[in-house]
């Protein structure tokens, strides 16, 4: 799973947070009335089983990529991979998840949009209850391809951008004119009315470079930007000296706390869950209780939701709690999409918070937090191990 893997759509986000930023309304014809999870298949499998209907899907529908970025493994191969699922299995399994929930289903890669049916894809999505928006390194977007994808319905478009600028960016995609085309794409978007959000993997190389991305992306019009920390795992594994410290990390996710008082866009700091314990505590320090009326969404979200409301499915087929997380818990080839989000060990696991060991066991923040498993798993083997990338030691911890 690369950055792309991640994309939001919310009705409304921290309506009332200080500062004066009051949310967004996701583009798109079924935008604004669209509950992921909400629906009542997902209502009937909640009840039946006692377990959460996925609300969010991240599906690497190809593993070709037309660029090399430096945090993907799966870069630089223009041939679809074997093993991948065929349209009918794709569409198979969309029927299945939607016997059971109405999700997001963020259509990802590798790049998508190298998958010569991704609009019949999308269309069955669509057409079974779920709402598919697409992850992309944006540099095939032109107006034509622009003006399908408004008019196949999809609503947002995440792309890529880890630098300000082309020299940087170019560098660490892997291609000359990758930035260029990036921006492009953006423009062709929004001319097009699909909404944009903008997505940075944070690094120790880009660390730095916080405002002038944030800004640039303001400046692009974007709706939303994620910054993503780094996860040193699968595709990240060979960035794994890049990875910001767990200080360097709060230092980052405290600047975007801040940052969002005053931006037009809303954030969403991803695979730092941590993010989600700063708010409580920054909330604290302005003297302001987190609820849904003063932060939106973000009061009611968890940091990790991987195999709790959110899954990857692979090019393959395998179902993840997330694209880092290095552990196949099934694969939809051999078993229906629902029956492993129902019985799958891993997930049924991560669901049980007092399952968590060492800090984050101990930690108050755990029921909104719940530490990156994904990074616990890497570091210990054991993925209810404790979070090695965080700075917070708790009480309850220090004592024991
Ligand atoms: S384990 Fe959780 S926090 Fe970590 S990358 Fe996966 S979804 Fe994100
Ligand atoms: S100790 Fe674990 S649960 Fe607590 S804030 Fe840190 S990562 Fe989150």
């Amino acid at each position: 799973m690369t950055q792309e893997a991640h994309i939001e759509l919310k009705p409304q986000s921290r309506p009332g947070h200080p500062g004066g930023h009051h949310g967004q309304m996701p583009g798109g014809a079924r935008g604004a009335g669209f509950r992921p999870g909400g629906g009542p298949a997902a209502k009937a499998y909640e009840e039946r089983t006692g377990i959460k209907a996925p609300r969010i899907i991240a599906w690497e529908i190809t593993r070709s990529c037309n660029l090399a970025c430096a945090h993907c493994r799966a870069a630089a191969h223009l041939e679809p991979y074997p093993g991948e699922l065929s349209l009918d299995e794709i569409k198979a399994t969309i029927d299945d998840i939607c016997s059971i929930t109405n999700p997001i289903l963020i259509l990802t890669g590798g790049e998508p949009l190298m998958r010569k049916d991704i609009f019949e894809i999308i269309d069955y999505a669509h057409a079974a209850g779920a709402m598919p928006v697409i992850g992309t390194n944006g540099t095939f977007i032109d107006d034509a391809l622009a003006a399908r994808i408004k008019e196949h319905g999809i609503p947002r478009v995440s792309v890529s951008l880890d630098f300000p600028d082309a020299e940087r960016q170019d560098k660490f995609r892997g291609e000359t004119g990758a930035f260029d085309a990036a921006i492009r794409g953006i423009k062709a978007l929004q001319k097009a009315g699909v909404g944009v959000q903008v997505n940075s993997t944070i690094t120790k190389q880009n660390m730095d470079l916080l405002d002038q991305l944030h800004d640039l992306a303001v400046d692009l019009g974007a709706e939303a930007f994620h910054i993503f920390m780094l996860v040193p795992t699968g595709r990240g594994e060979g960035m794994a000296d890049l990875a910001m410290s767990p200080a360097e990390s709060e230092q980052a996710l405290t600047w975007a706390y801040q940052k969002q008082k005053h931006s037009p866009m809303h954030f969403k700091p991803t695979d730092s869950p941590q993010y989600y314990r700063i708010i409580r505590q920054q909330a604290k320090l302005d003297g302001i209780e987190v609820t849904p009326e003063t932060y939106g969404m973000d009061a009611l979200t968890r940091g990790c939701l991987g195999g709790i409301t959110f899954v990857f499915i692979s090019h393959v087929g395998d179902l993840q709690p997330c694209g880092y997380f290095n552990l196949q818990c099934g694969n939809v080839k051999e078993k229906p999409f629902s029956q492993i989000w129902t019985e799958s060990k891993v997930f049924n696991d991560l669901r049980d918070y007092s399952k968590l060991e060492g800090k984050c066991g101990a930690c108050g923040f755990k029921a909104v937090c719940g530490g990156c498993r994904a990074r616990a798993l890497e570091a210990t083997g054991d993925y209810m191990a404790e979070e090695p990338c965080c700075d917070y030691l708790p009480p309850k911890y220090q004592a024991a």
